[in-house]
């Protein structure tokens, strides 16, 4: 399994993130909350930097209507988006201690525990009985803390070899664990005696637990609210003010980037399952009768990583490599609009500095799907936990305006001229108004309602009811005029009528890419992570320019008062050409280790004030990851450093521009 796993040093990262205040958990002095995170300066300049080139490559460069929505919600909203009801994770209880665990979870980390000890009681197999006794009972300190590494979610791994058929089965179920429902997951508990792993007591059934945070909104808390579980109902519940707003033009797509909250069962693995985070999502509105999009030629030829759900169900994890042109040809990826936004999702985070060969999309099994889905790929991501959904990509269908729609009896649709007139036959009920309204008075207008709702099928069993006995009756549920009511032929007729519609009604579906920014930036932070080969000691976080929280470090040489003149020069001219930088004036600590804390921070430049600055007025440019300098003027370089962060200029134009020098002694 641990192929599955990006094989990284995650404490020596963790332990920099920490240190270099990425992020720390939120109310830390009281002892912290699970799932609840603060970002420091570092953290929040990256975030930003993602969040700001998510806009230019969606909101910007495809012009969406971009929005921003209120966080509390009434219930109301959600129980008709079907939050109230389904927005839930499965949940058991260890039957004495009370411990709580989300069931996939539980049951995905002991049999993941188990194969584990299988790995290990094979190698041991082949072991010499001297390493196997090492391996198994780790005597000294080095071997204590290897121990401690093992104990997993799951339990401890043991060594235990399991037969071949055994393996088998663990593996496809681990393959296709989002697809179990509670009772599925409950038969997997049984069957495979799943304890805690802490305890070893037994479990309860799983029970549904919903996720959302529940508040009352005003002093009386008779108003019901939720914390918002997504920002789309926002963007959803205001359709036909943006589509008003866009001049009545189909396609189009809304966006929002903000905070949305769940109460997750089990928070875990850092930034990656928390209680609240920062979703950015897209709502894309088209016309369900053409699913093409405009711009699905720029995208085809694109190749990704897919994991079709037909291949998930044979047990596998093996992607096939496809031009997005030959998923949608070959009905892998449904339409062109949602294969349209996986390229763009994909060169999105090719463009942040996500690793191609980290990056897959995984189609969801038809349980896993949420209940408005009817077709999804999430934009899995490996890093040391696995492979992380850090972007989902649903076709929502027309099912959020339609029950909105309902709900509020607002229209939440598109009405579109037509180039033809559309002609066609249809059954249709005229009442006699001289004899309808009379007869059942306040009930006339729901029994016309209901008679004009029916299905072509439905109604023509009334007109056959009424042309053989001259009565029937219809029966209303679910209104104020409740009961059943008795129609007769001088009541009502019903003929099929030619209709002419110069007007098409239609309610669009709603493709949503949906991108936890927390999920991208943790991967991310993995992806960039590494050690000067020369000394393990040493990180570097090598942020691409538009991404890294810094950009320039700028640095005297020593505490010389010469330097100061210069350095506050220099910091200037960058700020005021928009590049943000960061002045390390601790002279007192060598110009070797502040490079060194600034390669963690993941600042791709620095520019050293020195002595020979006061006699010609050039400094050095040092570039990060080769750690290779250059030497120009001031105005050159601070010239330099803004076209190399824009994207203008490369490394290597620095350096065929300008004389290299050799690195300062302490670098
Ligand atoms: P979903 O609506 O469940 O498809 O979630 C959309 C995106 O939000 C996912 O692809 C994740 O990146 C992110 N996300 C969902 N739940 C969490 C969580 N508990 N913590 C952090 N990110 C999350």
């Amino acid at each position: 399994m641990t192929d599955n796993k990006l094989s990284i040093d995650r404490p020596a990262i963790e332990s920099l993130l920490t240190r270099r205040f990425f992020f720390a958990p939120s109310f830390g002095i009281y002892g912290g909350v699970a799932g609840l995170y603060d970002y420091g300066p570092t953290g929040t300049a990256l975030q930003q930097n993602l969040i700001n080139m998510w806009r230019q490559h969606f909101v910007i460069e495809e012009d969406m209507l971009e929005v921003d929505c209120s966080i509390m919600t009434p219930a109301e909203v959600l129980k008709t988006s079907g939050h109230v009801d389904k927005f839930a994770d499965w949940m058991c209880k260890d039957t004495k201690s009370g411990d709580i665990f989300r069931a996939d979870h539980l049951v995905e980390a002991v049999l993941e525990a188990r194969l584990e000890g299988d790995v290990l009681a094979r190698k041991l197999a082949g072991a010499s009985i001297a390493n196997a006794d090492a391996a198994a009972a780790p005597a000294d300190a080095s071997g204590a803390k290897k121990d401690k590494k093992n104990k997993k979610k799951g339990g401890p791994v043991v060594a235990t070899k399991l037969d071949d058929s055994v393996v088998a089965e663990y593996q496809n179920i681990l393959a296709q664990i989002d697809n179990y429902d509670g009772e599925g997951l409950g038969e997997l508990i049984t069957r495979f005696d799943i304890r805690n792993p802490a305890t070893g007591n037994e479990v309860t059934k799983p029970v549904e637990f919903n996720l959302m945070f529940d508040s009352s909104i005003g002093p009386t808390g008779q108003l019901k609210g939720y914390l918002r579980p997504e920002t789309a109902q926002g963007q959803f519940l205001n359709f036909s003010r943006l589509l008003e707003f866009n001049n009545q033009k189909m396609p189009f797509a809304s966006a929002m980037v903000g905070r949305s909250f769940r109460n997750e069962i089990s928070p875990r693995q850092g930034l990656l399952r928390v209680r609240e985070f920062t979703m950015a999502e897209i709502e894309h509105y088209v016309d369900p009768q053409n699913k093409d999009h405009p711009r699905f030629e720029e995208v085809a030829d694109i190749k990704l990583s897919l994991l079709p759900g037909s291949v998930q169900l044979t047990g596998s994890t093996d992607t096939v490599q496809m031009t997005i042109r030959d998923a949608v040809a070959q009905g892998v990826i449904d339409n062109k609009t949602l294969g349209y936004f996986m390229g763009r999702i994909h060169l999105y985070l090719m463009s942040i500095g996500i690793k191609h060969e980290l990056l897959r999309f995984r189609q969801h099994l038809n349980n896993e799907m949420a209940h408005y889905a009817c077709d999804c790929w999430d934009a899995e991501i490996k890093n040391s936990y696995g492979w992380i959904e850090c972007v989902g990509c649903a076709d929502r269908s027309a099912y959020d305006l339609t029950v909105h729609s309902n709900r509020t009896n607002q229209k939440l649709c598109v009405r579109e001229n037509l180039t033809e007139p559309h002609i066609y036959e249809k059954l249709v009920c005229e009442p006699n108004s001289k004899v309808f309204g009379p007869k059942l008075k306040r009930a006339a207008k729901p029994v016309l309602e209901h008679l004009e709702g029916m299905s072509p099928a439905d109604l023509s069993a009334v007109k056959d009811a009424l042309a053989s006995d001259g009565k029937t009756t219809v029966t209303l549920a679910g209104s104020a005029a409740d009961g059943t009511y008795e129609i007769t032929t001088e009541m009502i007729t019903i003929e099929n009528k030619t209709i002419t519609e110069y007007t098409r009604e239609y309610t669009p579906n709603v493709i949503e890419p949906s991108f936890g920014i927390g999920r991208i930036l943790y991967s991310l932070l993995e992806h960039s992570y590494s050690v000067r080969p020369d000394d393990e000691q040493r990180a570097v976080l090598s942020f691409n320019p538009a991404v890294a929280p810094f950009k320039c470090l700028i640095l005297p040489l020593s505490n010389h008062a010469s330097f100061k003149k210069p350095l506050l020069d220099v910091a200037r001219r960058l700020r005021t050409n928009g590049v943000p930088a960061r002045v390390d004036d601790a002279a007192s600590v060598s110009i070797g280790r502040r490079y060194a804390r600034n390669d963690e921070l993941g600042t791709p430049f620095a520019i050293t004030v020195d002595f020979d600055t006061a006699k010609d007025g050039t400094v050095t440019l040092r570039e990060r990851d080769s750690t290779n300098q250059i030497r120009a003027s001031i105005d050159e370089i601070v010239d330099m450093v803004k076209n190399l962060v824009a994207g203008s200029a490369t490394w290597e134009d620095a350096l065929s521009k300008y004389p290299a020098v050799s690195a300062a002694a302490s670098d």
